[in-house]
Parts: C-alpha cells; structure tokens; sequence
C-alpha cells in the first residue's frame, strides 16, 4: 500500500530527500508521493522515511492502493536492478520492513 500526501502538507519538502526510491516529487504546488515508486520503504527500512520525516503527519496509508509485503519486495527490486546489497538481503529473507517490526 503506497503512501499518500494529505492537504495537512505545509510543503516544507523535508519527505523528498528522506525517500529510498525517490517517489517523492512536486507537482504544481503540492508534494506527491507516486504510486509506482513507493514501496513503504520496504526494502531499506523498517518504517515510512517520509511518515518519520514529517513534521506535521501528513504521509499517510492509501487504501486505494493495497499491496502486500510479496508485492512490495517484487516492487523495490524493480525499482533497484543493480542493488546487490539489497537483492542479497531479500535472498537471505533479511528484508528491513514495516511488516515485520
Ligand atoms: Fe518513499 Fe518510503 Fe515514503 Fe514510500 S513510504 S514515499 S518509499 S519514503
């Protein structure tokens, strides 16, 4: 399930930098995170960098877009061709993610 920027957003941009998968981007005047590119950081950390960096809580679950942990390990490795790190820690079942805190 991708993360979405509610209108609470105070556009301070603290979310881009903080994403593993650079699904965060601006559009028009809004930050946005894209659907295709989050992976609830599932691959890189065990929590939403972007829910950690906000300071006004406004990347939130978006339950129009359900997926489970399988499809998110299929979705970041997609994501990272090259990363052997990661393709060596979802080989060893060493897969940092919200999932399994
Ligand atoms: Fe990026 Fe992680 Fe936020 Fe998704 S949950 S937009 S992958 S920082």
């Amino acid at each position: 399930m991708a993360l979405f920027i509610t209108d609470d957003c105070i556009r301070c941009g603290a979310c881009e930098p903080a994403c593993p998968n650079e699904a965060v981007g601006f559009r028009g005047d809004i930050y946005v995170i894209h659907v295709e590119r989050c992976t609830e950081c599932v691959g890189f950390r065990d929590a939403p960098a972007c829910q950690e960096a906000c300071p006004v809580d406004c990347c939130v679950s978006d339950p129009d877009h359900p997926e489970s942990e399988g499809d998110l390990v299929r979705k970041v490795l997609a994501l990272h061709p090259d990363d052997e790190s990661l393709r060596r820690r979802v080989e060893e079942a060493d897969v940092p993610s919200r999932y399994r805190r």
